[in-house]
Order: C-alpha cells, then sequence, then structure tokens
C-alpha cells in the first residue's frame, strides 16, 4: 500500500490539447480518492497517467516515494480495473485471477503453489470461491465485475485504479457493486483511485472527491465538505441532486438590512451571505440555493440564520410538482427566474400554478460572483477559507 502524490501534472496532447492542467494531488495511504468531472475534464488521462498507460507532458508522479515517470506500467505496482472488464472468454474463473502472476511466476519468484493461494484468498474475499472453475459468460455482471477486481487483488498491489468501472452495469446492479467496492476497500484498506462522471458515485465512495473541470482540479476534499462549501459554482452546480439554484440579480440593501434581489423578490440575507453581502454591495451576483433549502415553511428559514423580522424569502408560481415518494420536486418560478426547483416533503401541500411564498435556508444557500466559474465569496466572507488551485 502506498501513497500517491501528484505534481503539477500536465497533458498535452498533440494538436496543443491541453488535457490535463497543472494537476497536483497527495493521496494518502489506504486513501479512497474519487476523481469525477464532466466527460472530457480530464479524469481518465490523470489516471491512465498514474497507471503508465499515457506518458506525461510534465510533472511529477510518486507512487509509495518513488517517483515513476519513467517506469513501466507493469513495474509500476499498481492495478488497473476498467470499465470492460476485458476477461478472456475462453479461460476459467481461476486462470482468469492467476493469469497475470503465471505470466510472471519467475520474475516475481512465486512457486504454482503460492499463486494458488493467491487466487483463492482473493475469491475468499470477494465471495467467488464457488465460481473458479465457471467461464466468463457463465458470469452475472456482478460476477465479472467480481472477477475483474479479483485479477487486481492477486497481485497484492500498492494501489488500485478504477476507471469506471461500473458505468456498463444498470442503475441497481450499479448501486450494489458501488457499496462492495466500498466495503472491499473497508477490509483491504488499498490505496484506490477511482475515475466516475457519476457525482453520486463520487459521493458515496470517495473518502477525498477530486472534482474536475477543463483539466483542471476546482475543488479537493471530503464529500460533505463539497458539497456544503463549493468554491465555485460549477462544483455547487456539478455536485448535489437535482442541482442547485441559481439566480442572477444584486446585493441589495433592503430597510438598510443586506438583501439579494433577483429582479422580482428581495430575499433577506443573514450570517455569513449578509457579511459577504456587505463587501458586494450594489454588484451583480449569483444566489445559489440548494434545492433542500426551499421550503413553505418559515421556521427552516429562522434557524437557517434568517431574523423573524425578515425572513428571506421570495414569491413563486408552482410550475410543475414531481412526486418521488418520500419526497417531492417543486419547480418554481419567479417573472424573473422560470427554474427554480425546491425538494420538499410529499406531504407539503402545493398545486401547480399556484403563487406562494418560499424560504430560503440560509445555511445551504452561497453568494457567487458572475459566470459559471464563479467564485464563492460567501466562504471565506466568514472567516473560512476556501480551496482550490
Ligand atoms: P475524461 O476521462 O474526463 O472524460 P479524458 O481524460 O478522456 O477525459 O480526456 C481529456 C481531454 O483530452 C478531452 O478533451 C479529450 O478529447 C482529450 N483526449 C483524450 N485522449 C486523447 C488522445 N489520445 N488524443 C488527443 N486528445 C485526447
Amino acid at each position: 500500500m502506498a501513497r500517491v502524490t501528484l505534481q503539477s501534472v500536465c497533458k498535452v496532447y498533440p494538436g496543443d490539447v491541453m488535457a490535463v492542467d497543472r494537476v497536483s494531488l497527495d493521496i494518502a495511504d489506504e486513501q479512497f480518492v474519487v476523481l469525477v468531472g464532466p466527460s472530457g475534464c480530464g479524469k481518465s488521462t490523470t489516471l491512465r497517467m498514474v497507471a503508465g498507460l499515457e506518458e506525461i507532458s510534465s510533472g511529477t508522479i510518486e507512487i509509495g516515494g518513488r517517483v515513476v515517470n519513467d517506469v513501466a506500467p507493469k513495474d509500476r505496482d499498481i492495478a488497473m480495473v476498467f470499465q470492460n472488464y476485458a476477461l478472456y472468454p475462453h479461460m476459467s474463473v481461476y486462470k482468469n485471477m492467476a493469469f497475470s502472476l503465471t505470466l510472471r511466476r519467475r520474475e516475481l519468484g512465486l512457486s504454482k503453489a503460492d499463486i494458488d493461494r493467491k487466487v483463492r484468498d482473493a475469491a475468499k474475499v470477494l465471495g467467488i470461491e464457488q465460481l473458479l472453475e465457471r467461464k466468463p459468460k457463465a458470469l452475472s455482471g456482478g460476477q465479472r465485475q467480481r472477477v475483474a477486481v479479483g485479477r487486481a487483488i492477486v497481485r497484492d498491489p500498492k494501489a488500485f485504479l478504477f476507471d469506471e468501472p461500473l458505468s456498463n452495469v444498470d442503475a441497481k446492479m450499479r448501486v450494489e457493486m458501488r457499496s462492495e467496492i466500498k466495503k472491499l476497500h473497508r477490509r483491504l484498506r488499498t490505496t484506490t483511485i477511482y475515475v466516475t462522471h457519476d457525482q453520486e458515485e463520487a459521493m458515496t465512495l470517495g473518502d477525498v472527491i477530486v472534482v474536475m473541470k477543463d483539466g483542471r482540479v476546482q475543488q479537493v476534499g471530503p464529500p460533505l465538505e463539497i458539497f456544503e462549501r463549493p468554491v465555485n459554482r460549477f462544483v455547487g452546480d456539478f455536485i448535489g441532486t437535482p442541482p442547485m439554484n441559481f439566480l442572477s440579480g444584486r446585493v441589495v440593501a433592503d430597510n438598510g438590512h443586506p438583501a439579494f434581489d433577483e429582479g422580482s423578490s428581495k430575499v433577506t440575507l443573514a450570517g455569513r451571505l449578509a457579511d459577504a453581502a456587505k463587501s458586494h454591495s450594489g454588484r451583480e451576483m449569483v444566489l445559489g440555493i440548494r434545492p433542500e433549502a426551499l421550503s413553505m415553511e418559515p421556521d427552516r428559514a429562522v434557524s437557517g440564520g434568517g431574523r423573524p423580522d425578515a425572513l428571506p424569502q421570495m414569491t413563486v408560481r408552482v410550475t410543475l410538482v414531481e412526486l418521488l415518494g418520500k419526497e417531492k420536486d417543486v419547480h418554481m418560478a419567479t417573472p424573473t427566474h422560470d427554474r427554480l426547483v425546491g425538494r420538499m416533503d410529499s406531504h407539503v401541500q402545493v398545486r401547480e400554478g399556484q403563487e406562494l411564498k418560499v424560504y430560503v435556508d440560509l445555511r445551504s444557500a452561497h453568494l457567487f460572483e458572475p459566470g459559471v466559474m464563479g467564485r464563492n465569496v460567501s466562504l471565506t466572507a466568514s472567516g473560512e477559507t476556501a480551496r482550490a488551485n
């Protein structure tokens, strides 16, 4: 097991495509790190550079304290699990798992008995001992996935690299396999780097999440921190479902209180949002509100930092109600913003076409500078430091 570090790693593909732009990461021993971001943001390229499958254009990669820039993939002591597991169809599960070790038996100084023990141990960890004689075609998707992981485990690598391993499986299986991967990591504690475009997968799996866009790291942190304290609008938008609501407008004073004028309603601000508003008074800004933070109940707005005499609220018209089960998504519009979503308890009484007041729980609201990459100014205003590079 090992620490993995990347120092200012770049990848420029022919034609000046800057796929990875000065990525620096410090992945602690035993950590499970998820690289997440939209398609094309450079996460696979980053992973493949760690694996040695892609040369790096500049920077340094270390695995277990050794610089591996010029070390061949097979000598990096890492194991990669891909999206298509690429099991050998004509070989049994046992042989698939033993293959890489058999191939390098002499070089690794392993006896046949050593290999047998490693395969059986890995099969036990994964609960696939009874499948060892089967061929891949006689396995379910989930079982194949386990065999692919088993092939990685037998090599007892310093780190596991997963490249979208679940993107080919159906939604239900994905959730099951996700928890299996997590449990496996709890048991083996091998340093893991996992790539996905799925923010929910990232949130559930990662000890630490690395959000990327356009080849750059936007934010690094534990899932909850990224969710609660996005450093910019992109991260606020990308992490969380339904995504954060963004209202463009202006920071104003309303009866002497800092407020956000979204064009038709003035949302009174308090706490760290009011602090941030003070230094951005009169400016065009963007108010970000998590769907969970919109409610029909004034009490949440109060406990969220609003003052009883001037609650953060907006007048909206309900455009659509989507029942999800325990909760429902209430789509709303103001005269100036037509796409607001509130996630509310199913029992909340609302009907399409209704005009009403929604209250904002300011704990889950943020003030951003304009633009899709607008910086979150309401984190630093309360003395907290935003982390981004
Ligand atoms: P992700 O895994 O986040 O979807 P990739 O790392 O695969 O992103 O790609 C990052 C960027 O590099 C994209 O713009 C992609 O088009 C480009 N890219 C990836 N592989 C190559 C390649 N072999 N040659 C040229 N450009 C590439």
